[in-house]
């Protein structure tokens, strides 16, 4: 059974992603990890009239662990994995070739040339 979304490059609750702007209210805030892997932010800003912004984005299952490793490999604690072919992939097709080959296409049947005087019905004068 695969790794859930949530287990995998695991960080500690509350660990600062990166820093970004608001997509409300334009603001900085903090990305943080919350306890279950998700990442997060709630931006505390407010308008020069002082209304707060109070915006709450939560970043889904596959993209908070694209953004945790992304975190673990700007930090150099993870190497970045090259996804590469498989090793079979990389044989040269002719190595795996064997002694099968397609059947030859058939001859056209030899059908006797209809005669040329009389037909099949010749004998009854027709
Ligand atoms: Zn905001």
């Amino acid at each position: 059974m695969a790794t859930p979304l949530k287990q995998q490059f695991p960080l500690p609750a509350q660990t600062l992603i990166r820093r970004g702007k608001c997509h409300d209210c334009g603001g900085p805030v903090q990305w943080l990890t919350s306890k279950s892997g998700a990442v997060y932010y709630n931006c505390y800003n407010s308008s020069a009239e002082g209304d707060p912004c109070q915006a709450h984005h939560r970043v889904g299952g596959r993209g908070s662990r694209d953004l945790r490793r992304a975190y673990l490999v700007a930090s150099g604690e993870i190497q970045p994995v090259k996804i590469g072919k498989p090793a079979d992939a990389q044989k040269s097709p002719v190595d795996g070739r064997n002694e099968n080959q397609a059947p030859a296409p058939k001859k056209e049947a030899q059908t006797p040339p209809a005669a040329k005087n009389g037909g099949e019905y010749a004998e009854y004068g027709i």
